[in-house]
């Protein structure tokens, strides 16, 4: 990862960090910060970092390519969004790609993105100009990840009640941290 430090052109007493890898492209802002802040020890956020600003981008992004909703906005599609994946059995569809029923077929891995929740999300039939704003009210329940989304956004999953198996949670958990 490349990190740049500037002056912020519209505030020069705010530092502005540019945090730059290829493994950003494809995830949606809040995913980037989410996974950046991870890697950040706390005490060192609080202490140097808090006041400043922070882009996350891939290789040849600038700032003004990277959009992300208002929170207001999502807010107030949460409770449809969130009904309608529930009628049309997305959560149970995501943790059938996860943590299948039948032990003799291969689980999915969760890598830390959306991938196995948009094949999901394709089975149940949205629309890809429905993904961006499911995902943001995913991300909001806490789901940053396809594993994540059945921890914290689905009110039920075989995921989570077997989260301190150690075999689904073995395989859930490979590929990131
Ligand atoms: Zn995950």
């Amino acid at each position: 990862m490349v990190v740049r430090a500037e002056n912020w052109t519209h505030d020069p007493s705010r530092i502005a960090l540019y945090f730059i890898d290829e493994k950003f492209r494809g995830l949606y802002p809040r995913q980037r910060y989410h996974r950046l802040v991870h890697l950040i020890p706390s005490d060192y956020y609080r202490t140097n970092l808090a006041d400043s600003i922070w882009f996350e981008l891939a290789p040849g992004e600038r700032p003004e390519d990277v959009v992300d909703p208002d929170d207001e906005l999502i807010a107030a599609i949460a409770p449809d969004v969130l009904r309608s994946l529930q009628e049309r059995d997305f959560f149970a569809a995501l943790d059938d790609l996860l943590c299948p029923v039948n032990s003799n077929s291969q689980p999915q891995t969760c890598t830390g993105d959306f991938r196995q929740a948009k094949q999901a999300l394709q089975m149940c039939g949205f629309e890809e100009s429905d993904w961006s704003d499911v995902f943001h009210v995913l991300m909001e329940q806490g789901g940053f990840c396809d594993c994540e989304i059945l921890y914290n956004a689905a009110e039920e999953s075989r995921l989570k009640a077997r989260y301190w198996k150690p075999e689904c949670r073995r395989r859930s958990h490979e590929g990131h941290g």
